[in-house]
């Protein structure tokens, strides 16, 4: 009991500042990148209050007695990065199609707030997660509540898929291990089931509708590039979730189910693979994102050349996707195809997103505008331009900052030195230097 006081009175006045007036965080940032300019600026600061951001100027301005100054001359601060398409529940591995018969939800939810703590460490403070069995529902849930340190999450819930499609969790698998999967696991065909499924979707507390238009590499399923929804049923779904103010992202591999679902009016194209001329003109008469995810196909073609790791039907496809993804992305720059940034992480390891960048320059695109795909597009790809991507008043304190100058050699982005989440401090490396004060302790992560 006394000791419990003793902590109590230890805490009150450490307390105070912050229930007295809000306490306003001074960042010095020697290098502050603004994406939406394409400017690199120098010896600028920005003032964070609460849980926004309330100024940003040039020079290191004076802090008063009761502010918290952070250093970051020695780094190059930008806004929190925002990658589009991320699973936080899982990562891909040789033994992924055992987990369905020996993880229960439970085991799904502890190992995803791993990966959610991971990736937010990476300089990632936004996601928008686009599928899993559902518990990414009750991730985001719990990040909102700050029962855990994750990055503001936007999901998917369950992906929407056809029987036999790329999103139906019983591909592939022996008869009677799995019951038949209805619009509760979102398998859906025809226009009543697809209207139904994305109803479900909103019910079960999902941000944004997931489908999948094509098959995919890593189910069990044959084809991986063929059409698995009808114009009748794309529309069905793009119009629903219209209607509940929903935005459709799209697995698409083959050209004909990315015309399709561009054409039914989905938001986004996700992987887009083998998008031919007549799809990139569609990208821009119809105001369509592309999410790229480069980083999944060399992955996963990377993985299928060791002996074993995949089972066969897989390898053949992963190795005949995978390495096309890059060559795609040039092309649809060039073509000047809307473009926001997305990894499929937990394809690969989670946390390693920034690898994105390197290969998004690799293909043609300078590191500015690589950024302003991982900070301005994505966050208006996700709706969210008001809260983040941009470093401005009455914006979310979502700012990052890394060793090195990314404009200068890309691989910088990988060097994360400093995470700052609506103003909370979750990572910061020793050459971050507190200043000033009534610092209470730096509340490295809720765990
Ligand atoms: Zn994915």
């Amino acid at each position: 009991m006394r000791k419990l006081l003793l902590c109590l009175l230890a805490i009150v006045p450490a307390l105070l500042p912050g229930l007295l007036f809000a306490q306003r965080t001074l960042l010095y940032c020697g290098k502050l990148i603004d994406p939406k300019a394409g400017q690199v600026l120098t010896e600028m600061t920005v003032i964070v209050t609460g849980n926004s951001v309330t100024a940003v100027q040039k020079g290191y301005a004076t802090a008063a007695a009761s502010d918290r100054v952070i250093d970051l001359k020695n780094l190059t601060v930008m806004p929190g990065l925002i990658d589009s398409h991320v699973h936080l529940e899982d990562q891909f591995s040789a033994n992924t199609q055992l987990k369905g018969f020996t993880m229960n939800e439970a085991d799904i939810a502890f190992q995803s707030t791993v990966y959610a703590k991971t990736t937010l460490m990476a300089g990632f403070t936004t996601v928008r997660d686009v599928g899993g069995t559902g518990v990414n529902i009750s991730l985001r849930n719990a990040i909102n509540k700050g029962l855990v340190a994750g990055p503001h999450m936007y999901t998917a819930g369950k992906i929407i898929s056809s029987t036999g499609g790329h999103g139906d969790p019983t591909h592939g698998y022996r008869e009677g291990l799995y019951a038949e999967p209805s619009y509760t696991e979102t398998v859906a065909d025809g226009v009543d089931a697809c209207i139904k499924a994305v109803r479900q979707m909103y019910k079960e507390g999902a941000d944004l509708i997931k489908i999948t238009a094509s098959g995919g590499v890593l189910s069990l399923e044959k084809d991986g590039l063929g059409a698995q929804f009808s114009d009748e049923e794309l529309h069905a779904i793009v119009q629903t979730a219209k209607d509940y103010g929903m935005a459709v992202a799209a697995h698409a591999h083959g050209a004909e189910a990315i015309k399709r679902a561009i054409r039914a009016g989905v938001t986004s194209i996700e992987h887009g693979t083998f998008m031919d001329d007549e799809a990139i003109a569609l990208f821009k008469k119809y105001g369509t994102w592309y999410v790229p995810t480069i980083i999944a196909g060399k992955s996963v073609a990377d993985s299928a050349k060791i002996p074993g790791f995949f089972p066969p039907v897989i390898a053949g496809k992963a190795l005949a996707v995978g390495p096309i993804i890059q060559g795609t992305f040039a092309k649809a720059y060039k073509a000047g195809v809307k473009i926001a940034f997305g990894t499929d992480a937990g394809v690969y390891a989670h946390g390693k997103n920034w690898m994105e960048f390197v290969y998004m320059t690799e293909a043609g695109m300078p590191p500015l505008e690589a950024i302003k795909c991982a900070t301005v597009n994505a966050a208006e790809l996700i709706g969210i331009s008001d809260k983040a991507g941009t470093l401005e008043p009455g914006k979310w304190a979502d700012i990052v900052a890394v060793e090195g100058d990314p404009t200068q050699d890309i691989h910088a982005m990988g060097k994360m030195r400093f995470v700052m989440k609506e103003g909370k401090v979750y990572l910061r490396t020793e050459d971050v230097i507190l200043g000033n004060v009534t610092e209470v302790q730096p509340p490295v992560v809720q765990e």
